[in-house]
């Protein structure tokens, strides 16, 4: 089966034949049809961050196919159906995080195309516990970008607290921005979105969003305070700056949900205000299973678009700067 696959942390992918991967026990071997390319993939590739993963290694957390072998012991899934296996590859399931339903905070965690070879191949293991079935009718292409940047935008939003008479401020436009537009509007909230593209502000529009906010135009703070503040912002895109800008335009009670993971990312916070206004700053990466499984039964229900361009995996490197050069209009999905 081919891969691509990091050789050395900077350098770009190769194409690599390699032996179908065996499952072990509890796992499952899954033929994967499509694989979304999330910024996260770079950082790894990369080694943008404090805790690199060690090469040689596939990246890839939005793989979805379907299982073809059953690893001894599993009972719940089988061979034939489609599955999505996400970053949360493997958790403990015992430790204080796992037991309160935050197992995305588990320190034993496992993820997936970081600690263990991801979805840019042909083939992948998963463990079957964390495999998330995809219902029917979803298209896979549609799954793969659900499993990661649908899951964590879908998340950040719970964890905000959005409420029907909320303004929201999605600062960033792209793979995530779309999907937390579409979960905003779901969530009933007015919906505000950043971005420096004409094209990805215009498909926010198209996608439901209240208010376009041009950041190279006009102060994405202001144009917020001028509609009272907003409730809750959650910063996507991966430049630290936008960070403090959607913070200055929170109102007081107001919510900064971090998301994006610029790398060596600091924000500078005014004690003051933060204090006097009771902000808050919430970090928020990816979510549960269950956020997952909430997240595809809104797609089944026709309740969410998917905007993606596929790609065959052998153009991995040329999409990886693509996405660098933020030309991709929302998500690139590779093809197998
Ligand atoms: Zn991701
Ligand atoms: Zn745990």
């Amino acid at each position: 089966m081919k891969a691509a696959v990091v050789k050395a942390l900077g350098e770009p992918l190769v194409i690599e034949e390699r032996p179908d991967p065996v499952p072990g026990p509890g796992q499952v071997r899954v033929r994967v049809e499509a694989s979304g390319l999330c910024h996260t993939d770079i950082h790894a590739a990369h080694g943008d961050w404090p805790v690199q993963p060690a090469p040689p290694f596939v990246p890839g957390h939005e793989g979805v196919g379907i299982v073809e072998e059953l690893g001894d012991g599993v009972a719940h899934l089988s061979v034939g159906q489609r599955v999505a296996v996400p970053w949360l590859g493997w958790a403990c399931g015992h430790c204080e995080h796992c037991l309160t339903g935050w197992e995305t905070l588990c320190e034993k965690q496992v993820n997936t195309g970081y600690g263990v070879d991801g979805g840019y191949a042909e083939k992948m293991l998963a463990h079957a516990d964390f495999a998330q079935p995809v219902p029917d009718g979803i298209d896979p292409r549609e799954a793969a970008p659900l499993t990661c940047a649908g899951v964590t935008t879908y998340k950040a939003l719970k964890v905000a607290g959005v409420g029907p008479a909320d303004l929201v401020a999605i600062s960033g436009i792209g793979g995530l921005g779309h999907l937390a537009v579409q979960y905003g509007k779901i969530a009933c909230a007015t919906v505000a979105a950043i971005d420096i593209s004409d094209e990805k502000l215009q498909l926010a529009a198209d996608l439901g969003a209240d208010i376009l906010i041009d950041a190279r135009k006009e102060d994405p703070a202001a144009v917020l305070q001028s509609h009272g503040g907003a409730h809750a912002a959650l910063a996507l895109a991966v430049n630290e700056e936008t960070f403090a800008t959607v913070f200055a335009g929170l109102r007081r009670g107001g919510k900064l949900v971090m998301v994006a993971l610029p790398a060596d990312g600091i924000i500078q916070i005014p004690v003051f205000s933060t204090v006097l206004g009771g902000t808050s700053v919430i970090g928020s990466i990816v979510g549960t299973r269950q956020d997952l499984a909430e997240v595809f039964q809104l797609h089944a229900a026709g309740r969410t678009r998917v905007i993606y361009e596929t790609r065959p995996l052998t153009s991995v490197n040329e999409s990886i700067d693509e996405v660098l050069k933020g030309t991709v209009k929302a998500r690139i999905v590779f093809e197998m």
